[in-house]
């Protein structure tokens, strides 16, 4: 094990604390809604999920089986802020006809994968928060971080950073759901894209590419 990846993850959880993903709205299907929300989260902030999400609880329809039934020009008009709309409502219809006649115990990465608009990122985000399965969840964040701290590198595929992670971290399912939220919560604060805010970070020590 390289244990930068645990201090990482030390620093991180002492500077933001617990992140406690995936939230959760009343009423719902912890699992229907966390797929729902990582379809989409593709490509958009949070703060544009939300807002889809609330016209989907106000309208009644946060659940697979209401929306396998409503219009899909409905759907599209109600997921409009989170952006590609029109696949994104696709990809929800098609998510809901594959998952609603597959017990949820049988539900695996090969199925989630096997769906048009479903990549690695989506997939493992509904494996690790919606079926507490030990999948670790890689993204933009986790690449641009980890690739400036050295620990990977840019040019390697998604499922070779993940074995990285699972290589480097405890079998703890709350560790992998925390570390991802974590990881988020510093990109989009003090590790961005451009002008990242080497001078705050935490995590600046272990570094190897400090702007
Ligand atoms: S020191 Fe700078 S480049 Fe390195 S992780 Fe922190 S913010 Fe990112």
């Amino acid at each position: 094990m390289n244990n930068k990846f645990i201090q990482i993850y030390e620093n991180l959880l002492n500077e933001y604390g617990n992140q406690n993903w995936w939230p959760i709205h009343e009423n719902t299907d912890p699992f229907e809604e966390i797929t729902i929300g990582a379809i989409l989260t593709q490509n958009t902030s949070w703060k544009n999920v939300e807002k889809s999400i609330q016209n989907l609880i106000e309208n009644n329809l946060l659940s697979f089986e209401k929306l396998d039934k409503v219009d899909i020009e409905v759907l599209k008009k109600l997921i409009k802020p989170s952006g590609f709309y029109n696949q994104k409502a696709k990809t929800i219809k098609e998510t809901i006809k594959t998952l609603k006649n597959i017990p949820r115990n049988k539900i695996d990465r090969e199925t989630l994968l096997s769906i048009k608009g479903i990549g690695r990122e989506t997939a493992d985000c509904i494996l690790l928060y919606g079926l507490n399965k030990p999948f670790f969840v890689v993204d933009a964040y986790t690449k641009r971080i980890f690739s400036r701290a050295g620990l990977i590198n840019q040019n390697m595929k998604y499922d070779e950073i993940q074995k990285k992670f699972i290589e480097n971290l405890p079998k703890d399912i709350q560790i992998y759901k925390e570390y991802h939220a974590l990881i988020v919560e510093h990109g989009k604060r003090i590790c961005l894209k451009r002008n990242p805010n080497c001078k705050e970070c935490s995590i600046s020590y272990i570094c190897i590419k400090i702007f």
